[in-house]
C-alpha cells in the first residue's frame, strides 16, 4: 500500500504488530512501532524521507559508521491527551540540535522540512502507537549515520537519517546513588561532548560500569582538567540545590545543551525559584553537604524529566541528601510534564500540536 502525506510517500506494513503490545507494561525504548522514516543522502543531497515499514537495515561490512562512528541522534517524545489530540515538546530545538551535531561529525545537515513534515507524516501512519496511559508516551529517536562504503579514514559519501519511535511507560526508576568521577572524563575542550554522537554514550559505558560495581547507579561527570567542577550526571544536565537556589552549569564544549536543562531554568524563574547559571565545584557541593545547605540533587533529560539523587560518593566517602518535604524536584517533573501534555497552561509556547 503507497499513500501521500504532506508529499512524503508511505509504503505501509502488510500487518500490524500492536495488538502483541501490553501497553499498561511498557518497559523503555524496548518494543518498536510499524513504521519508520527513511532518508538517504546521496550524490551530495538528501533525497525525499519516506515512511517505510519498520525493518532491519542491511549495510556494507566497510560503512563507515561502524569503523569511524560518524553518528548522532536525538531522544524526544509525542504524548496523547484525553482528547486523543497529540503534542511534541519544543521539536525544533530537537532539528536544530541533531544538525548541530551532525556539523561537529562532518555529517551532512537535513533541511527543517524533512525533519518535521517526516515526523509528522510517521506520527500521523503510527498514531495508535502513542500510548494514553498516564506517564506514558511514544519516546522518538531520530538518528543520522554514516552509511557510504569504505576503510578509507574520511567522511562517508553516503548517510541515512531515520525516525523510529518506541511506546514507552513511565522511566522513574527510584532516587539514584551517584559517583562524582574523579578519573575518566565524558568530553574535552574541544571535542565532541556538546555533540549528541552515539561514540559519547559508548565512552561513557565503562566508567560507569565501574561505578555500577561500586554500588552507585551513575556518575557525575567533573571537568577534564582538574575534575574540580560538576558537569553531568550521566547522560543528563545536573542541577543542585543549596539552601533555595537551583544551580546548574553553563552549556560549553563539554556540557551538552538539553532541552530539559534550558525549560527547567526558564521554568524555575517564572515561578520565582533564584537560578544560576555558574560553574559548581566538587568542593562547593561537598562542604554544602557537610553544613547541610545542600537540599537536592537531580539530572535532567527527555527520557524522565528530572531524576531526584539520594547521595552522592566522593573520594571514598558517602554524602546523604536529607529527604525533604515538596521538593524542587518534583515541582519541576509535574510542572514540565504538565505542559508536555496538555494538563495546563503553556505560556512559554512549548508545546507543539501535530
Ligand atoms: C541528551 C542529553 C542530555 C539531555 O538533553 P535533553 O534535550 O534534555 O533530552 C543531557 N546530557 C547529555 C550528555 C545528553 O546526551
Amino acid at each position: 500500500m503507497s499513500a501521500i502525506i504532506n508529499d512524503i510517500e508511505i509504503i505501509k506494513s502488510e500487518s500490524s504488530k500492536i495488538n502483541d503490545v501490553d501497553f499498561e507494561n511498557l518497559k523503555f525504548g524496548s518494543v518498536f512501532s510499524d513504521h519508520m522514516l527513511e532518508c538517504n543522502y546521496k550524490d551530495g543531497k538528501w533525497e525525499l524521507p519516506k515512511v517505510v515499514p519498520f525493518a532491519p537495515i542491511t549495510l556494507d561490512p566497510s560503512a563507515k559508521i561502524f569503523h569511524y562512528g560518524q553518528s548522532v541522534f536525538e531522544g524526544m517524545k509525542a504524548y496523547k491527551d484525553s482528547n486523543d489530540d497529540v503534542w511534541l515538546f519544543r521539536p525544533l530545538e530537537n532539528f536544530k540540535r541533531l544538525n548541530i551535531s551532525s556539523k561537529r561529525l562532518a555529517i551532512p545537515e537535513l533541511p527543517e522540512s524533512y525533519f518535521m513534515e517526516g515526523l509528522k507524516a510517521l506520527l500521523e501512519v503510527d498514531k495508535d502507537w502513542i500510548p494514553k496511559q498516564d506517564g506514558s508516551s511514544l519516546y522518538i529517536r531520530p538518528f543520522v549515520f554514516a552509511s557510504g562504503s569504505g576503510f578509507h579514514a574520511s567522511p562517508a559519501d553516503e548517510y541515512k537519517f531515520i525516525i523510529a519511535t518506541a511506546p514507552s511507560g513511565s522511566y522513574f526508576s527510584g532516587k539514584i546513588k551517584v559517583l562524582i568521577e574523579q578519573k575518566y572524563s565524558r568530553s574535552a575542550n574541544g571535542g565532541v561532548g556538546f555533540a549528541k554522537a552515539g561514540g559519547n554514550y559508548a565512552g561513557q559505558f565503562y566508567p560507569t560500569q565501574l561505578a555500577i560495581d561500586k554500588g552507585y547507579q551513575q556518575v557525575i561527570w567533573t571537568d577534564d582538567t582538574n575534575h574540580e567542577y560538576i558537569e553531568e550526571a550521566g547522560a543528563m544536565n545536573i542541577f543542585i540545590r543549596i539552601n533555595d537556589t537551583l544551580i546548574t552549569g553553563p552549556t560549553s564544549d563539554r556540557i551538552l545543551d538539553g532541552i530539559t536543562r534550558k525549560s527547567i531554568i526558564e521554568l524555575a524563574k517564572s515561578k520565582g525559584i533564584p537560578v544560576e547559571v555558574r560553574k559548581i565545584s566538587v568542593h562547593e557541593v561537598v562542604e554544602a553537604a557537610k553544613n547541610g545547605s545542600l537540599k537536592e540533587m537531580f539530572g535532567a533529560g527527555t527520557a524522565a524529566v528530572v531524576s531526584p539523587i539520594s547521595g552522592f560518593g566522593f573520594q571514598d566517602k558517602d554524602y546523604e541528601l536529607p529527604e525533604i518535604e515538596s521538593t524542587y524536584a518534583d515541582f519541576i517533573k509535574k510542572s514540565i510534564t504538565d505542559i508536555q501534555t496538555n494538563k495546563s497552561e503553556d505560556p512559554f509556547g512549548w508545546r507543539y500540536k501535530l
